[in-house]
């Protein structure tokens, strides 16, 4: 079900419980900034998700709240995480989705990669 991107922020959200260890993921990148691991649900054949360590709702508190620092060096990882796993030749999809039009459902911030094969649309027509 979506979620409202907006605050308060649930500390025991799934990413939280991720980050702090209590849930399992498969990893593929952690720095200072960010915690990279695959989709437990994968919609192809590459998909990660980049989350920031600090607590963050969605792409709109974290721009909003989040310091120069912060932003910067989770979207430095992204492109890392996508560097790392050898997707800027054939290209990806980085994409966002926040609040309940956007279909968010888990309200820590967090990025998806999507990759290996062509992408198709970008928005799928509507029904
Ligand atoms: P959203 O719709 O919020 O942008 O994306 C949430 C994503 O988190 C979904 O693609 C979903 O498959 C993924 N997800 C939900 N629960 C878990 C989990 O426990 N582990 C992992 N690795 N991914 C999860």
């Amino acid at each position: 079900m979506p979620v409202s991107g907006l605050p308060p922020y649930d500390p025991d959200n799934i990413f939280a419980r991720i980050l702090r260890g209590e849930l399992p993921s498969r990893k593929v990148f952690e720095d200072e900034w960010a915690l990279a691991f695959h989709d437990i649900s994968p919609q192809a054949p590459v998909h990660v998700l980049v989350i920031p360590k600090t607590p963050y709702c969605s792409f709109a508190d974290f721009t909003a709240e989040a310091s120069t620092e912060e932003i910067a060096g989770f979207f430095r990882a992204v492109g890392a995480v996508a560097r790392m796993l050898g997707l800027e030749a054939p290209g990806y999809r980085m994409l966002a989705n926040m609040g309940e039009h956007g279909g968010q459902e888990v309200a820590h911030f967090h990025v998806h990669l999507f990759a290996g094969r062509p992408l198709g649309r970008m928005v799928p027509a509507a029904p």
